[in-house]
């Protein structure tokens, strides 16, 4: 069984681990958001890629969600108390991992490549391709003004409005290798749970991958992040309201049109199936909160009925 699963940060990891509950990881190729990725002290982040290689390297910090398990933050206090900019935190263990990326990165060596060395180094069971190794940030305007992502999200704790989210880059940017191939051999592709606007937008901002997924429309299947309408954690639902008129299934089955054939809603959002399906899209409908091993389960166990028998 061949799968491929576009993610962003935590909602796309914790279905990825889900998921490999069930399935050979060998089995699963990973398409990461690179649209989060910033410079910090002259490195080089990318916060989606390493939440997912964390948290399915069984390194993660299932607390808080991102970073490292065990961290210590020895740099930081010492980036404190000489006046450097502590707002994007980063651990000690964690600066190892950008060390050394930013360092292959500035030796001319792909996002990709590193990328993969990295998770075999770390013994990641399973393919895990950024988007693209091009430059692609997001960029997210406001009342307030245009900021990068991780300006808006972490250091503006994602108050301000959101009038609209800029993809910077994308027209140019080119799928990374690995990622059409997968796209293609795949007998289901997935889109995670992750927020529409700022996980998966990105990667669907690139052209050849949105054309590439649009051409497998009918093994395609999202999962919706709102839980009754809300998000289980950060700004999705607030973004749905401005960005795309309402937090309900109809309005996630819209920010993937023409892409999906199935859209998994959760059993709170049940009311919404009729607005899903009016849009051509077959809604599913289970229990999504994967906090819980039996909505776990339940969900894992509807994406993959949707693989064809053999
Ligand atoms: P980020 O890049 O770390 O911000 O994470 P993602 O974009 O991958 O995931 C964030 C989204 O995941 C949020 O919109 C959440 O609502 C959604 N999410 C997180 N956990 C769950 C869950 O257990 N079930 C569902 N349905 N959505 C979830
Ligand atoms: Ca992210």
């Amino acid at each position: 069984m061949k799968l491929a699963v576009l993610a962003g940060g935590v909602g796309g990891a914790r279905f990825v681990q889900a998921l490999i509950e069930v399935v050979h990881p060998g089995d699963v190729t990973v398409i990461a958001n690179v649209g989060d990725d910033l410079e910090v002290h002259g490195l080089h982040v990318s916060p989606d890629l390493d939440t997912l290689l964390y948290t399915l390297a069984g390194l993660g910090d299932e607390e808080r969600g991102w970073g490292r398990a065990s961290e210590t933050w020895n740099a930081r206090d010492t980036i404190e108390r000489l006046g450097g900019e502590t707002w994007f935190q980063l651990g000690d263990r964690d600066l190892g991992l950008h060390l050394v990326r930013t360092e292959a990165l500035r030796r001319g060596e792909p996002l990709s490549a590193v990328t993969a060395r990295i998770a075999r180094a770390v013994g990641l069971g399973l393919p895990l391709l950024p988007a693209t190794d091009d430059r692609l940030r997001t960029r997210i305007r406001t009342p307030a003004g245009e900021f990068e992502f991780q300006e808006w999200f972490v250091a503006r704790g994602h108050r301000d409005p959101v009038d609209r989210v800029v993809y910077e880059g994308a027209s140019e940017a080119r799928p990374a290798p690995g990622v059409l191939e997968a796209l293609e051999a795949a007998e289901l592709i997935a889109i995670a749970p992750s927020n529409p606007f700022v996980s998966i937008g990105p990667i669907l901002a690139v052209d050849e991958i949105r054309a590439a997924v649009e051409r497998r429309r009918e093994s395609v299947v999202a999962v919706s992040p709102l839980i009754g309408g809300r998000a289980v954690k950060g700004p999705a639902d607030a973004m749905f309201q401005s960005l795309a008129g309402g937090t309900g299934a109809g309005q996630v089955t819209d920010c993937y049109k023409g892409l999906i054939d199935a859209l998994v809603l959760d059993e709170a959002d049940a009311d919404d199936a009729r607005e899903v399906a009016e849009r051509g899209v077959r809604p599913l409908v289970t229990r999504t909160l994967m906090s819980e091993p039996d909505a776990r389960a339940a969900l894992v166990e509807t994406v993959l009925g949707l693989v064809p028998a053999r």
